[in-house]
């Protein structure tokens, strides 16, 4: 999933994301990520209404995931103070006072009208100490059990399925409270689990062990979904442990700053060993002095739009050293293109 943390993937309009998804494989579900906190406080959810959601407000037809906005309620908000009932915070845009709860993150959820709500949880932080994570994992299973009973009411009076809720899994790196987390969602019967709390600044041997730990625990059956992950070789890996979705700033933010994914010189036709063994991919940082001439696409193989044009790294460089919007835009398309395409190779892997 692309991120529309605010309503849009930062410099793309919506229609292209679409052309990039339905050129990579048509055949495949569409889909994106935003989020609840910050659409909470712009444009609102009087607006949101008014406007049909964030389906109307983007005219996207195609399917939308929100994070609840415990997340971004602990980590960006100023003095966020955490009871039973839910969480005071301050915004991070004015300062204003705000009081969030499970009911209210359905609420809003409602009101912006996604396809897939997640369940409002408590983040304990990373690293935490076991009293943290303990209590961390207590609450989030409270806060679960009520978005849930929110949701089922709401869902009386609307098509089974016209909207699903995922609960998340938290427990650090403590692979008992992951247990106790994952045992006490699965009593609950979400639509779907997310794996949360990683992606945090640990290393990635510690994420892995954490979703061998965890995933396992997870129904096969239902969507399996890894928060804030990651680079290609960590999607992979996570495939291999069990995940089935992801979400990621890394794409649009590498991108904004110039640095591209690209076919690896050597293996030019394929982004993943036919074994999943491996992710076959460089790197090039567009904006080093080496492209200031360089005629090249930035990636040959690549059949995003800024690379069929084709525009050259030189241009894009220039672009970058005169600070135009447009580098980014150009980046953002090819990086979005190139994790679309990883993934699709991935799903004809596992298809085949
Ligand atoms: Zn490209």
């Amino acid at each position: 999933m692309p991120i529309a943390t605010m309503g849009a993937v930062r410099t793309m309009a919506p229609h292209e994301l679409e052309d990039i998804q339905t050129s990579v494989d048509p055949e495949a579900g569409q889909i994106l990520l935003s989020n609840t906190y910050h659409l909470y406080l712009k444009p609102g959810e009087k607006i949101l209404q008014e406007l049909e959601g964030i389906h109307g407000l983007m005219n996207w037809p195609h399917s939308v995931l929100t994070d609840s906005g415990g997340f971004q309620v602990f980590s960006l908000s100023n003095m966020a103070t955490i009871s039973d009932d839910g969480v005071d915070f301050r915004s991070h845009r004015d300062g204003s006072l705000h009081h969030m709860t499970p009911e209210r993150s359905m609420e809003i959820q409602s009101a912006i009208g996604s396809d897939i709500w997640m369940a409002f949880d408590q983040f304990p932080g990373y690293p935490a100490t076991v009293e943290q994570v303990e209590a961390s994992v207590i609450r989030t299973s409270a806060w679960a059990s009520r978005c849930q009973n929110w949701f089922k009411q709401y869902m009386k009076s609307r098509p089974a399925g016209s909207h699903q809720l995922f609960g998340i899994v938290q427990g650090s790196t403590y692979s008992d409270h992951r247990r106790a987390s994952v045992e006490q969602l699965l009593a609950l019967n979400f639509d779907g689990y997310a794996v949360g709390g990683l992606a945090v600044g640990e290393p990635a041997d510690v994420l892995y062990e954490v979703l061998e730990m965890t995933t396992p625990l997870l129904p096969g059956d239902k969507p399996r979904y890894l928060m804030g992950v990651g680079p290609p070789e960590q999607i992979l890996e996570a495939i291999k442990r069990g995940i089935d979705m992801f979400d990621c700033v890394i794409p649009t933010r590498n991108a904004r700053h110039g640095n591209v994914f690209i076919h690896s010189t050597e293996h030019s036709d394929k982004l993943v060993e036919a074994d999943l063994s491996e992710a076959r991919y460089s790197k090039l940082n567009i904006r080093a002095e080496q492209f200031s001439s360089d005629s090249l696409p930035l990636d040959p193989d690549c059949h995003c739009q800024t690379c069929l044009a084709p525009y050259s790294r030189a241009y894009i460089r220039h672009l970058f050293t005169v600070n135009e919007p447009l580098a980014a835009r150009l980046c953002t398309v090819h990086n979005v293109h190139f994790y679309m395409q990883f993934m699709k190779e991935i799903r004809d892997i596992i298809s085949a």
